[in-house]
């Protein structure tokens, strides 16, 4: 039988990659993505096209009845789970603090911090051997900005992934005895839709950060995806509570 994973915001971007190169690796993918149904659709097919068990499932990982329904999805398709790579993340606000709208950053935080406590929780309910789980990994995708502190831009946001990195060593600590790695990729700036859509509206914040890096160019959705499969696989089988920096040597600002 395959392995089984489990990407939030499967659809595009990161996810998409982490999902497709799953597929290449001998995993079935559950691809969970918000709105995009056709996007979702394409992972899927992909996915089955490299003989893998592969299925869509819509739901906003910032609601704890969708995360109910999508983990309850994987049950009736898979019945059993074997990673979770929580992905699924927002970044829609830029600017100074003093600019930011209350809105925005509750809602940051609901998707990249609650959504990944909420599907931290059912996986852990599922994997750990404390509930009659065969254990499994937890891949969390934090950013550089958690160390950066956003610089001008997005404070926020890097907040929320400055709250994943934490997340992903207590979670480490509290399942290490029970079968569960739990890890995080750090990614710098990588070309997705994301940060498509910062560069619409700021072309020369981009041009500072590539400057800033040492490897002069910001990275691929594929350069995530192979370290969260690394993370996700029994290659990484006595690595957990840590942290990889995946941003082209710009760790620091
Ligand atoms: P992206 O291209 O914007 O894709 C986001 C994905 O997340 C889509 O599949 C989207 O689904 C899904 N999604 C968004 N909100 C969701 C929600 N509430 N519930 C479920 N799914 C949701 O983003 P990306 O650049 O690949 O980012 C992926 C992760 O990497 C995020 O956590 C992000 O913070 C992190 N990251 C990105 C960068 C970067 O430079 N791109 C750098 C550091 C960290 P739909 O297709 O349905 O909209």
């Amino acid at each position: 039988m395959s392995k089984t994973v489990l990407v939030t915001g499967g659809s595009r971007g990161i996810g998409r990659a982490a999902s497709l190169l799953a597929a290449a690796d001998g995993w079935d993918v559950a691809v969970n993505y918000a709105a995009n149904a056709d996007a979702a659709d394409e992972v899927v097919a992909a996915v089955q096209a490299e003989g893998q068990r592969a299925f869509a499932i819509q739901g906003d990982v910032s609601r704890v009845e969708d995360v109910e329904a999508i983990f309850a999805a994987v049950d009736r398709e898979f019945g059993t789970l074997d990673a979770l790579v929580n992905n699924a993340g927002i970044g829609a606000t830029q600017g100074r603090l003093d600019e930011t709208l209350p809105e925005d950053m509750i809602s940051t935080f609901a998707v990249n911090v609650f959504g990944l406590f909420y599907c931290s929780q059912a996986a852990v309910r599922r994997m750990s051997t404390r509930h009659g789980g065969k254990g499994g990994a937890i891949v969390n995708v934090s950013s550089a900005a958690a160390r950066t502190g956003g610089v001008n831009a997005f404070i926020d946001y890097a907040a929320s992934k400055g709250a994943v990195d934490v997340i992903t060593t207590g979670l480490a600590r509290e399942v290490g005895g029970e079968g569960i790695r739990v890890n995080a990729v750090r990614p710098g700036v990588t070309e997705t839709d994301m940060i498509r859509e910062v560069i619409e509206k700021d072309p020369a914040w981009m041009e500072q950060v590539v400057a800033s890096m040492p490897m002069g160019r910001v990275g691929t959705a594929d350069e995530i995806g192979h370290c969260i499969l690394w993370l996700m696989s029994d290659a990484s089988s006595y690595v957990t509570g840590s942290i990889i920096d995946a941003s082209g040597g710009r760790a620091v600002p």
